[in-house]
């Protein structure tokens, strides 16, 4: 940790004011300090980072290598103080300097380069390998545009295009030096007895390199993110001729690889780009690891003791083929040494069991896209058959006419990994029971985590300092510690304390809710919050019939005794989701009728904040009362933001689903609200094709809600607006809203008898926090450096 003070650091901004930033201190804006202040707190990381980097080449360690089309990184400068152990001299320095240190952080852009759960996991990730001084790389692409920014228009989701480059970013380094041609296309010619690509197209990939440091600063990883650049130049023929577009032309074929984020990791759409988007991260990876290793001086059979490749869900799953390739081509090695070695290397995290999320290619287009490529799959996959001829012949790589993502992954990872111990049962019995029957020791669980750096210690600065009251330092980086917050559940005090924590959280989220909604919310209603990506298996919509129906409840009878709720939304639909977007426009025009009925007053009000991202996150799961993990039970694969509720003290009402099942194991079914079907009772449940009709018949509440929708009472100026979402419902539902809404309605009633009971809601939420240790990202790295890796720390 470094010794710097809070005048020293004040004089390293002004340097950086002076010199990096060319401006006079009586002219600098509010970006000017941020930069300024970034760039002072960058130089403390470069000391740890390069040491590390140095570690690992003198000791010849074996590295990590995260191979991740999505990086959901959010804000880099208050994280970095944190790790630092600088963020009060931060904010002392830039109070001294006349700045609000808040105001500062909150102008940094977030780093959207990924749509959810998956590339948040690899930004957690990140950080807990840092953290344990696990020599890592991430490998991914440099989006110019990270995932689009939404707004509401009259209720209904619009995109536009984010633009976080259009600043100077602070934390990258252009690495010109570190750059890898990338082929596409061509054929392949068989000469003197080998295949040759002859490519039809080049790119060249251009590393950016961001410094990751972990938790107090002892150890510094890499984030390489890959740019296209043209390999052609510029053609200054055509342009002296006047042809400026054709002369431009391949320069913006390149750049097109490294332009936007696929706004969607749920559908499969089945796009060119993509699959070249893919190999272009993977090929540049792969080079660049190979590249590092021969600088080394090893055999390259001994490749496998010197790197582990995980591959994060198919994305980047042509690095088995590509693996192959270089091995054979550019090493001479034979197949299957070749293919040895690089299943040696690879592991394979599966994140999905949705069928229409698996990745296939026509064979046409990979094919065309990666001639040899489709060589080396098809040479794989019989292979593959050869090896085990009780294989059944519906099981396999190619299969009517598609190159299948999933089963390349499989056989060729050494591990493959579920990421809940309910989602790796599933993938073992549902998505590869033939491949799993053949390679029995293949599959393992490694459950999801979050990094509590992020998560706890930056986000929610009043249970922090609580905790290290209460437990004393170091549960940062041991986060089982908060056990010992248990005995202190039982004092008065404590939970006092514990609930006062809570209400200044809640306190600053209305004022936040005030601004951006411009809704008045008490801080003393219960904060109900679901936010995720919109889309029918996470059931936004089960949530939202629920709250018409309390709405509807509060309206035949004000004068019960109501705990007055906020139910705060937040989240984003892929731009061609048709249903996910009519259920966005559903819940705003739910919040306008309910937020302007007298009747209902303070006890119902619903906000939906547009744009969530992680700083949204940052800002809102602090001040949750109720964690709402609600998707129907099979679907969703582990969910961290359950995890990240349930560390910040927010009992979850939930199914028995993805990690839900082990935050429940954890904390036990007195402090969980459980109701709905299990994924056995799910699948039961559709064998009756009338299942939506006879539950909605089943329930009063249900027929009043789907009534009242169906009737446009949420939407007068366009009665029908709802017609096909409620017709939905009855008649086809695959998600199971209808079954399970009687039995979330008892849920939610016995929340808000939890809730009006102050000392046994504080106990709860307490113990959400006591017993939410398991969910640290660092068990998970532990366990995937144990288990898929075989790396050690090397601190
Ligand atoms: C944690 C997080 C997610 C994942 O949330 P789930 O509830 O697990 O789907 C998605 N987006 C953002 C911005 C997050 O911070």
């Amino acid at each position: 940790m470094t010794d710097l003070t809070a005048p020293k650091l004040k004089a390293e901004i002004l340097r950086h004011l002076t010199y990096t930033l060319g401006k006079d201190a009586a002219h600098a804006s509010i970006y000017d300090w941020r930069m300024a202040l970034s760039y002072a707190i960058r130089d403390q990381i470069m000391g740890p980072w390069f040491a590390s980097t140095r570690k690992t080449w003198d000791t010849g360690h074996k590295r990590v290598y995260y191979l991740s089309m999505e990086f959901l990184i959010g804000r880099l400068l208050e994280d970095a103080t944190i790790n630092l152990g600088l963020r009060d001299i931060a904010e002392k320095a830039m109070a001294q300097l006349g700045q609000d240190f808040r105001e500062i952080v909150e102008d940094e852009p977030d780093a959207a380069l990924g749509n959810g759960g998956l590339g948040r996991l690899a930004a957690c990730f990140m950080e807990s390998m840092a953290t344990l001084g696990c020599p890592a790389y991430g490998y991914g692409i440099r989006y110019e545009h990270g995932l689009f920014r939404q707004r509401f228009e009259d209720g209904r989701q619009v995109e536009t295009p984010e633009d976080w480059l259009k600043e100077r970013n602070p934390w990258e380094f252009d690495r010109p030096e570190a750059s890898y041609t990338v082929a596409f296309k061509g054929h392949v010619e068989h000469r003197f007895g080998r295949d040759i690509w002859v490519p039809g197209e080049t790119v060249l990939a251009e590393a950016h390199d961001t410094p990751v440091i972990g938790w107090q600063g002892r150890w510094g990883n890499t984030l390489r993110l890959w740019a296209a650049r043209p390999t052609t130049m510029f053609d200054l023929e055509r342009f002296n001729r006047g042809d400026y577009a054709a002369a431009a032309e391949p320069e913006a074929l390149a750049r097109t690889l490294s332009r936007v984020l696929y706004p969607d990791d749920t559908t499969y759409q089945g796009k060119e780009l993509r699959l070249k988007q893919e190999y272009f991260l993977t090929s540049a990876a792969l080079q660049d690891i190979l590249r590092r290793f021969t600088t080394g001086g090893h055999a390259i059979t001994d490749l496998p003791k010197h790197v582990a490749i995980q591959m994060n869900d198919t994305h980047p799953a042509i690095a088995g083929p590509e693996l192959i390739r270089l091995l054979v081509d550019d090493h001479g090695l034979d197949f299957e040494t070749a293919l040895d070695t690089a299943r040696a290397c690879l592991g394979y995290t599966n994140h999905t069991l949705l069928p229409e999320a698996l990745e296939r290619w026509a064979t046409f287009t990979f094919g065309n896209v990666l001639p040899r490529h489709m060589q080396i799959v098809e040479r794989i996959d019989a292979w593959h058959k050869a090896k085990y001829p009780t294989r059944p012949h519906y099981v396999g790589i190619v299969k009517h006419q598609e190159v299948r993502m999933g089963e390349l992954a499989f056989i060729m990872a050494h591990k493959v990994n579920g990421v809940s111990a309910l989602h790796s049962e599933l993938v073992k019995k549902n998505l590869f029971p033939e491949l799993n029957a053949l390679h029995p020791d293949r599959i393992v669980n490694q459950t999801n985590g979050v990094t509590p750096r992020r998560w706890l210690k930056m986000s929610n600065r009043p249970l922090s300092a609580l905790i290290t009251k209460t437990i004393g330092e170091g549960w940062e980086a041991d986060l089982d510690r908060l056990r010992e917050l248990e005995p202190h559940i039982k004092k008065k005090t404590f939970l006092k304390a514990f609930g006062a924590a809570k209400r200044e959280n809640k306190v600053a989220t209305a004022a936040w809710i005030a601004e951006h909604c411009g809704v008045t919310v008490s801080p003393d209603a219960l904060f109900d919050v679901q936010i995720k990506r919109i889309h029918e298996y996470k059931r936004q919509l089960l949530n939202i019939l629920e709250t018409i129906a309390r709405w509807h409840a509060i309206r035949q009878n004000p004068d019960a005794d109501w705990v007055p709720r906020v139910k705060i939304f937040g989240g984003k639909s892929a731009p061609g989701y048709f249903v996910a977007k009519e259920i966005i426009h559903l819940i705003n025009d739910v919040a306008k009728v309910a937020n302007h009925d007298p009747v209902v007053g303070d006890r119902l009000k619903v906000v939906y904040p547009a744009n969530y991202n992680v700083s949204m996150a940052e800002h809102l799961v602090p001040a949750a009362d109720l964690s709402e993990q609600i998707s129907t039970a099979g679907k969703e694969a582990s969910g961290t933001g359950n995890m990240k509720f349930m560390i910040n003290g927010a009992p979850t009402i939930g199914t028995l689903d993805g990690a839900n099942v082990e935050i429940l194991q954890e904390v036990g079914a007195e402090n969980f609200f459980l109701f709905g079907l299990t994924a056995e009772q799910v699948v039961k449940r559709r064998e009756d094709p009338e299942h939506s009709r006879h539950a909605i018949e089943a329930s009063q509440e249900l027929q009043d809600v789907l009534q009242m929708i169906a009737e446009g009472l949420f939407s007068p100026e366009d009665p029908g607006r709802y017609h096909a979402l409620v017709h939905r419902v009855w008649h086809h539902d695959y998600f199971l809203v209808a079954s399970d809404f009687a039995s979330y309605l008892t849920a939610q009633a016995e929340v808000d008898r939890a809730y009006a009971d102050r000392n046994r809601w504080l106990a709860m939420a307490a113990m959400n926090t006591a017993r939410s240790g398991f969910f640290s990202s660092d068990r998970t790295i532990r366990s995937y450096m144990a288990d898929i890796w075989s790396v050690q720390s090397a601190l």
